[in-house]
């Protein structure tokens, strides 16, 4: 499908309104964004960003929708969900195509987003009959206690580049089962595929009448966020992207008492063992290092690897990286796309040249590509580095295909190196010897989020919850439970008997 017809069957035009309340676009009202393909440099189309006074427009009407969506029964906003899931699985095709060339992962890699929004559609609509709430046992008698979850109101979503459109569905399909409305700003730099998701789903509240607000969309920058991180009509902030950003939205949400749910960066480990299935090992770290070319949050940044086997695993590693095909990402022949763009060359630049600094001992060089069908200047070598942990530029989440690998020779060691880094999303060990695994996944093992015995760091399931500890920020997502976050919790005790039995025992006699 050649992608002017993508953009077609999308209704994304050459210039783009980039705010709406749902079925309506409004007059955006702020400055242009071209996006640019980082596939080959060309100009997809632009769209008009939110001025300040379109997103507080755009508040109001999630505001006001909040008081009727919120009367829905949960069901029925669960059976909205269902229809688009509907509606994303005939648009699978376009839409991750446009993901691919707007973003620059693969192919494969833009269907199986699309194909997560689908999957996490199929969860909310089961999730709508199950927003289930405790019963406890009253200390009195004659009284009835249980808690209820009620919804929050409306929901401020930031999201990053790199994951244009699953991380909005995690959100907002959950928000709204929950019976909450929501307000996405997209990455700036790929808004088309915002636009796009709220054509889609535009069809599908038109033919439920549900009420215009319920899915408010903002395209525009920082200046945006700070608005939407500050704005007191909003009482929770889901914001993934970067640990900066994170800190910025955590504080300005903190200082007026909301509540933000943060997935920012990774620094995700693989321990390869000594009792290590290594083929599997080798595909399990060469998926996670080099996949949609390092710009994961799960992306494997660093191999800590049994002195028993590092040399035969370098090798390995260094083989299979010789194999690696570079170039368009749809282009089903390529292992590895392009990065976002030109900063994201330079990032990936600067790092290369902190590892020569910093004395690391380069495994496979990087670089950047250019000639014939790298005239986007974003398509890079993947490279390894022998470093150690403490360097500083290993302690740093670099958004590019660069592999740090060390070695270790006790398990303990290695859950050590693992652990000491500021972030604590993903993280993995290769082994067949049931006591290394199990003390992984203990206590004592793995502080983040993810853990995995014998698959890699990235390509984690909808149905878990999803996120990770210490500067990855805490928020959890997607699957299990994670649906609390966008309810409030209310404790309810009635009584009915015909005395007031005071709780601890307390007599109060007039
Ligand atoms: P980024 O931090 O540059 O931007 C993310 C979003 O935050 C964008 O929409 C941006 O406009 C907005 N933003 C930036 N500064 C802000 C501020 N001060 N206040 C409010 N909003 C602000 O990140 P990016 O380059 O788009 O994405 C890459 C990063 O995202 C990586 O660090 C990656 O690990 C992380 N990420 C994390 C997860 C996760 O689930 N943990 C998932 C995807 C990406």
């Amino acid at each position: 499908m050649k992608i002017n017809k993508v953009l077609d069957i999308l209704g994304i035009n050459k210039l783009n309104e980039g705010a709406a309340t749902g079925t309506k676009w409004l007059k955006a009202g702020g400055e242009k964004i071209d996006s640019y393909s980082p596939v080959d440099g060309k100009l997809i189309a632009s769209v008009t960003a939110s001025s300040g006074k379109t997103y507080d427009n755009v508040v109001k009407q999630a505001q006001a929708a909040f008081e009727e969506w919120r009367m829905w029964p949960a069901p029925k906003r669960g059976e909205v969900v269902r229809q688009i899931g509907e509606a994303l699985r005939k648009n699978k095709e376009p839409l991750g195509r446009l993901v691919s060339y707007e973003m620059g992962k693969s192919l494969q890699e833009g269907l199986g987003e699309v194909q997560e929004m689908i999957d996490i559609a199929d969860f909310a609509v089961g999730l709508s009959r199950q927003l289930y709430g405790l019963t406890m046992h009253s200390e009195r008698p004659m009284h009835r206690m249980y808690e209820q979850w009620h919804p929050l109101g409306v929901v401020g979503i930031i999201s990053a580049f790199n994951f244009p459109v699953a991380v909005w569905s995690w959100n907002s399909f959950v928000a709204w089962v929950c019976g909450d409305t929501c307000v996405w700003k997209s990455s700036e730099k790929t808004p088309l595929t915002a636009i796009a998701c709220q054509n889609i789903i535009a069809e599908v509240f038109k033919a439920n009448k549900v009420p215009e607000g319920v899915c408010g969309l903002v395209v525009g920058g920082r200046e945006i966020g700070e608005l939407m991180s500050a704005d007191p009509r909003i009482p929770l902030v889901s914001a993934t992207g970067s640990t900066r950003m994170g800190k910025a939205v955590g504080a300005a949400v903190g200082a007026r008492l909301g509540r933000a749910l943060l997935e920012l960066g990774g620094n995700n480990a693989i321990i390869v063992s000594e009792h290590a299935d290594l083929d599997i090992a080798l595909r399990a770290c060469l998926f996670g290092a080099v996949g949609t070319a390092g710009q994961r949050c799960t992306t494997t940044r660093r191999l800590i690897i049994h002195d028993k086997v590092y040399d035969a695993f370098k090798k390995k590693l260094v083989a299979a990286y010789k194999q690696l095909n570079i170039g368009d990402p749809l282009d089903e022949k390529n292992h590895v796309g392009p990065l976002i763009d030109k900063d994201a060359v330079n990032n990936y630049l600067h790092a290369i040249s902190e590892l020569k600094k910093q004395g690391a001992k380069v495994v496979v060089a990087g670089g950047v590509l250019d000639g014939k069908g790298y005239e986007s200047g974003c398509y890079v070598k993947p490279c390894i580095y022998e470093v150690s942990n403490d360097m500083p530029i290993v302690q740093h989440e670099t958004f590019a295909p660069l592999l740090y690998i060390m070695k270790y020779s006790k398990l303990e060691e290695a859950i050590r190196l693992q652990n000491d880094v500021p972030q604590g999303l993903s993280s993995a060990i290769m082994t067949l010897n049931m006591r290394e695994a199990e003390q992984y996944l203990s206590h004592m093992g793995s502080d983040c989020g993810i853990a995995n015995v014998n698959i890699g760091t990235s390509g984690a399931e909808i149905g878990g919850a999803f996120g990770g500890e210490k500067e990855t920020g805490g928020g959890r997502e997607s699957g299990s439970d994670s649906w609390k976050a966008y309810m409030r919790r209310q404790t309810n005790t009635i009584n009915w008997g015909n005395t007031l039995p005071l709780a601890q025992g307390i007599k109060f006699t007039v």
